[in-house]
């Protein structure tokens, strides 16, 4: 079948939960039968988001080709469960570096190169290449930031040339609006989206779909006055109202017949427009009826925006759905920690496990270490990830082996215990943007461990972002201690350490939350929830 292009755009304001819209609308494609992909295109000149701060911008996410992408792919990865590549996340920065080069070339020779045509064919190209590369029936759009930013105007204008020419039948553009309570009457008011869908009209978009977020569900009324403000039939107009687990999403819209309406407006003739969503309709109920409730302790430094660490958080979902158990997150910032404005001891009452975040740089790692000390002597289940694994083998390399000033590199290049320490391949590398070790990797699992226990494989493969690795050096000095090492990596350094006086405090130099899926959870975080159950009973 001829490949199809549906494009999502944001109205009002940013934050709306359009990437879980774009995912939902995925797997309800995928449900119909079709085979999807997903696109998120971010209008930002940086390359791509590795060089971010979480702060700014949520996690970087990770493909398996080593992508340093936007956090919506992994949205789209947990919903479609498929694994996406590093050219699905697409940036002004990756396209305009594209046609510079090419200029460079001579490619354009003679030519006065300009945005409209020469960046707008680049996206097209770009975005039906990966169609055809993908083997997609559809590919799914999503143009980030809101319509009316000035930097998003040369991909609304891509897309509205992909319009002409693929022809109605083959695009469809859904715009997702915000439509605000009036704290004062109560009212829903359709105002702010009723311009949002004049601004992409002004552009040359008339949206055939909304979809409208508020708090609550829209009334009839609401509905007709949108429709016929914004000139979107009325039956394809869909309220996208509050739920409490962003998994909810795809049964409603699903319920009120978003599928039915892509099928006759994309002319799907011959696939079904019922989607089973069972199985996903009883993970999303285990979220919500549970047994048994566990506190875990996250400890980082960018705790005030939790979607620094989005997957982590989503992962935990994934496991606590499979074991009906809550989860409640307790979270530490480790710079409140470093500067006693918490007290270790404290903040762990009523903790049944704690989380060591992924990170950077030194600030707050004092803080990371008292409170990875608090862990280990309490023998209280301790997951350890990348940044994590680092200073948990700093804190036993200072408090059990009395290395005094024992550190990483990244924080004291001068220690006189590297413990931690830049990769091999790391040496000589300059450039900031997609040079870390990254990626899909493979790592051997030593058997008779507790990681061969979990991963049940003497080869495992998990994503990776870093550029120090733990010193193997000290291995010997570990083990004798029972902190041993349960993988490695090819290049030969531990990728996995687990410490025997504890029944689990185990690290991991990999982001296994980037492979947690709602269906199939991430085995490590199940079993690290399942110790956080055995040690809150
Ligand atoms: N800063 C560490 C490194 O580069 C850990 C990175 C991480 O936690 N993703 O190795």
């Amino acid at each position: 079948m001829t490949c199809k292009y549906i494009f999502v755009t944001g109205g009002v304001l940013s934050g709306l939960g359009k990437g879980v819209t774009t995912a939902s609308i995925g797997l309800l494609l995928k449900c119909m039968g079709l085979k999807v992909t997903a696109v998120k295109i971010d209008p930002y000149v940086n390359v791509d988001a590795g060089t971010m701060n979480p702060y700014m911008h949520g996690e970087v996410y990770v493909t398996d080709d080593g992508g340093e992408v936007d956090l919506d792919i992994g949205h789209y990865e947990r919903f479609l469960n498929t694994d996406l590549r590093k050219r699905n996340n697409i940036t002004t920065g990756k396209i305009y570096l594209r046609v510079i080069e090419k200029e460079r070339k001579g490619i354009y020779l003679g030519q006065t190169v300009q945005i409209i045509p020469h960046i707008t064919d680049e996206i097209k190209d770009e975005i039906k290449s990966i169609g055809k590369e993908q083997g997609a029936d559809v590919v799914l759009v999503e143009i980030g930031g809101t319509v009316g930013d000035i930097e998003g105007l040369p991909f609304l204008e891509a897309a509205r040339q992909l319009r002409l020419e693929e022809g109605m039948k083959n695009t469809l553009f859904i715009h997702v609006v915000l439509i605000p309570k009036l704290g004062t009457t109560g009212e829903l008011k359709t105002k702010p989206a009723q311009h949002s869908v004049q601004e992409l009209r002004r552009i040359g978009i008339q949206p055939d779909i909304l979809v409208a977020r508020s708090s609550e569900r829209l009334s009839e009324e609401a509905k007709k006055k949108l429709a016929l403000f914004t000139n979107v039939q009325y039956n394809a107009i869909f309220s996208n109202y509050d739920v409490e687990y962003v998994y909810e999403v795809p049964t409603v819209l699903n319920h009120q017949g978003l599928p039915k309406i892509i099928k006759e407006m994309l002319d799907l003739n011959t696939v079904s427009d019922r989607c089973d969503l069972t199985q996903w309709v009883e993970f999303t109920n285990n979220l919500k009826t549970y047994d048994r409730e566990v506190t875990v302790a996250l400890i980082g430094k960018y705790t005030s925006l939790r979607d620094s660490y989005l997957s982590i958080i989503e992962a935990l979902r994934h496991s606590s759905a499979k074991l009906r158990v809550k989860v409640n997150l307790r979270w530490v910032e480790a710079t409140d920690v470093e500067r006693k404005a918490i007290n270790p001891k404290e903040i762990m009452e009523g903790v049944s496990g704690g989380i060591v975040l992924p990170g950077f740089g030194g600030r707050g790692v004092e803080g990371k270490l008292l409170m990875i000390k608090e862990l280990r002597e309490r023998e209280l289940p301790t997951l350890g990830i990348c940044f994590g694994l680092q200073l948990m083998v700093v804190e036993f390399a200072r408090n059990v082996l009395r290395l005094q000033e024992a550190h990483t590199t990244e924080v004291n290049p001068t220690t006189p215990h590297p413990v931690v320490d830049l990769l091999t391949s790391q040496e000589g590398v300059i450039y900031k943007g997609g040079t870390m070790r990254l990626g899909s990797k493979p790592i051997k699992i030593i058997r008779g461990t507790k990681a061969f226990e979990i991963y049940g494989s003497e080869v495992i493969y998990e994503r990776h972002r870093h550029r120090y690795q733990i010193n193997p050096e000290y291995v010997n000095l570990y083990e004798r201690e029972g902190f041993i090492v349960s993988g490695y990596s090819d290049e030969g350094f531990p990728e996995i350490m687990e410490y025997r006086g504890s029944k689990f405090y185990l690290g991991i130099q990999a982001h296994p939350e980037f492979k947690s899926r709602p269906l199939s959870p991430a085995p490590l975080f199940t079993e690290f929830l399942k110790n956080c159950m055995y040690s809150s009973k």
